[in-house]
């Protein structure tokens, strides 16, 4: 076995691949940049290499210091972790010349699948079934009207070499196309120093699931069964499952057996990932195929026993794989949710910063479920805006899918962080909703059920209890530390709208909340005390957690997707707390203000210039992505703030109306 492995990457990934290596005893280097001269995965690692700027393309995806990291290390192989420059079939030959192993698929492979529009070609030849489109390049926007038109609306514009959901737009109409097709090109040429375009049809309502593919060097492939990763917003996976709810037998045999036949067809010998889309009808049509260990990799080692990355690293080094296909099977459900750097409440917009606060749900076996947390930060790290905005990966597993999904619901309420904005509010109401819970996906699902975008839920009827009484005994505490003479038993809660008179009474460790008409929830196992941030308790025997902060009257409170203002008063300071006059919210109407914080790319107006709602009059970019800004209403321009090139924050304004 290898004795050194260097890790070409950064974040929660070096570290997943730090872990495997410590247990199988093999010494790990991991190469840094400025940004990540501190972090975790350095922390780590038995050595350390810094190979230059924040910017990937002055350090990570320079396969030239990669190469002299190893030299300088005697590391022998490479693993390339995801992104970057792990589906550079440049680097992988670069690598071998070098007489240094990458731990991945042979270049051929690489180049064969790693690019959407050889792939497809590749695919087609195979006999694998595609999606209809137009598998060639397209040089300007005129061609891709034209392309658009014969295929037939709607359609997808892709990036070639695109990956991540970046560089794909889905086009309705012409004008869409007209729009898309420069600023795809435009990412692309950003994100991945290539911007050769194709156009396919945009199958409606899918679903995506993938099939897991494992190679050796001696002509073996086996698949490890299929993930559903159709909860996704702007193309992107957010929530990833293994098995899909979507298969039955005969299509989970069906599929596997065209992803082995497509990965032996190329010579593959590494993991990798045959991406379908998939009807509701489970008809199934070939996507990309990634060359390279993915995110979402977790969900399925869960339900395999496998450890991918061992299994790379054994490819890698020429062993035979250890197991046949026979040997494997699918035990219970997992389920995976990425924790990202992005506001829910603002479109998801990256919201980066630094973790003030970061305190995941503890790992291990619960009962008879599982709970694994894939970070790469620790509480005081920075979020930068140079990578990938993912916080971590939380992962549950139960022996079904019900199961795996509580134990997701519960772990989120155990995940605390401060300082950016995160979705774990907006993950945790997906959990709680009938239509996940049924398992009736489509890669819609995100703008079905949130068509407003998310605005957090509304409580239900025992998280309205829930609140009171984490209220209650919040005030209670406090009290009885800094005024205990005001100490009583008769108070008025009001939450939002709702306002409720409560009887209180503590029996020993119980709290007992009494509501109008006598009817009473207990709370109990209360761990809290004033300062946290987190308030774990039962509530009639059910545990919990709820997210909690002072504010200016009460307590903030969250608990999943549900967060509240609760105020708990004397039944006088209610009375006269009624009559306040509501306050009102700043008139922003005038304004156009950057959702994110962001680089200007263009101001597309200037003052005197009228606009329609509707309208595009700035594009920001952030994380690599151009965000085109959009005048909401009619107006005239007044007045511009930032210029083109200029750095904004969330929430600068960009323009003012008249
Ligand atoms: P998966 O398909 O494994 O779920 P994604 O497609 O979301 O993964 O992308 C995996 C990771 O790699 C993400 O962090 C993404 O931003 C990054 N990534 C994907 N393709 C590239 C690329 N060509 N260059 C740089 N980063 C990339
Ligand atoms: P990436 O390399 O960014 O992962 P993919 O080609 O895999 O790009 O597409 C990303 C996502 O976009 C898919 O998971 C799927 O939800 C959606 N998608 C891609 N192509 C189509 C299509 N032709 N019709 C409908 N949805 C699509
Ligand atoms: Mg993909």
């Amino acid at each position: 076995m290898f004795s050194k492995i260097l890790i070409a990457n950064r974040g929660e990934i070096a570290v997943r691949i730090i872990k495997t290596c410590r247990r199988l005893g093999i010494a790990t280097v991991v190469v840094y940049s400025e940004a990540d001269a501190d972090s975790m995965a350095v922390e780590m690692a038995d050595e350390s290499v810094f190979i230059g700027g924040a910017p990937a393309s002055e350090s990570y995806l320079v396969a030239d210091k990669i190469v002299a990291a190893c030299k300088q290390t005697g590391a022998e192989a490479v693993h390339p972790g995801f992104g970057f420059l792990s589906e550079n079939a440049g680097f992988a030959k670069r690598l071998a010349d070098e007489g240094i192993v990458f731990i991945g698929p042979n270049p051929k492979a690489i180049e064969a699948m790693g690019d959407k529009i050889e792939s497809k070609k590749f695919a087609a030849k195979a006999g694998v079934s595609t999606v209809p489109g137009h598998v060639g390049e397209i040089d300007d926007a005129a061609h891709a009207l034209k392309i658009a038109a014969d295929i037939g609306y709607p359609v997808m514009i892709k990036a070639s070499a695109g990956g991540g959901g970046k560089g794909i737009r889905v086009a309705w109409k012409p004008q869409d196309v007209e729009e898309g097709f420069p600023a795809v090109r435009a990412e692309a040429k950003a994100s991945f120093g290539d911007d050769r375009i194709f156009i396919e049809k945009f199958i409606e309502s899918p679903r995506h699931v993938e099939i897991q593919v494992l190679g050796d060097k001696h002509g073996n492939v086996v698949h490890l069964f299929e993930r559903e990763c159709s909860i996704q917003r702007r193309n992107q996976k957010v929530i990833e499952e293994a098995p899909s709810p979507l298969l039955d037998e005969a299509t989970r045999a069906a599929m596997g057996a065209q992803a082995v036949a497509l990965a032996q067809a190329v010579g593959y010998d590494s993991a990798g990932t045959v991406e379908f889309v998939a009807g509701q009808d489970r008809s199934f049509f070939f996507l990309e195929m990634n060359t390279r260990l993915q995110v979402e990799h977790p969900v399925t080692e869960m339900i395999t026993g496998v450890d991918l990355v061992e299994q790379m690293i054994r490819s890698a080094y020429g062993e035979k794989l250890a197991f046949g296909q026979d040997g494997l099977s699918i035990n219970g459900w997992a389920i995976e949710s990425r924790i990202y750097a992005e506001d829910p409440y603002r479109g998801f917009l990256p919201s980066i910063g630094r973790l003030v606060r970061y305190a995941p749900p503890e790992e291990g076996e619960f009962g008879k479920t599982k709970v694994r947390n894939d970070a790469g930060v620790r509480e005081g790290d920075e979020i930068s805006m140079f990578y990938d905005p993912m916080i971590s990966k939380l992962s549950t597993w139960g022996p079904d899918r019900t199961a795996a999904i509580d134990a997701m619901g519960r772990a989120l309420e155990d995940f605390h962080i401060e300082g950016l904005g995160h979705n774990i509010p907006f993950l945790a109401a997906v959990m709680d909703q009938e239509r996940f819970r049924s398992g009736a996906l489509s890669t819609n699902y995100i703008k079905d059920e949130f068509p407003e975008g998310f605005i957090g839920v509304p409580p239900t009827d025992s998280q309205r209890d829930l609140l009171a009484a984490v209220a209650c005994a919040m005030h209670r505490r406090l009290t009885a530390r800094a005024a205990p003479e005001l100490l009583r038993d008769e108070w008025v809660v009001v939450a939002g709208h709702d306002r409720r008179r409560v009887r209180l009474s503590n029996g020993g460790d119980a709290f007992q909340v009494t509501f109008e008409g006598d009817r009473a929830v207990t709370l109990t196992d209360v761990d809290w005390r004033p300062g946290l941030p987190l308030f774990r308790g039962a509530l009639d025997g059910k545990p919990f957690t709820a997210s909690v902060k002072p504010a200016a009257e009460g307590f903030v409170i969250r608990h999943r997707a549900t967060t509240l203002h609760v105020l708990v008063l004397t039944p006088r300071s209610a009375e006269l707390h009624e009559k306040l006059p509501p306050k009102k919210a700043a008139d922003t109407s005038k304004l156009i203000i950057s959702p994110m914080p962001g680089l200007v790319v263009s101001i597309d107006v200037e003052p005197g210039q009228s606009v329609q709602a509707g309208q595009a009059v700035a594009v920001v970019e952030a994380m690599k992505m151009q965000n085109i800004i959009r005048a909401e209403r009619d107006g005239v321009v007044k007045s511009v703030g930032p210029k083109a090139g200029d750095s904004v924050a969330a929430d600068e304004v960009l323009l003012e109306f008249a």
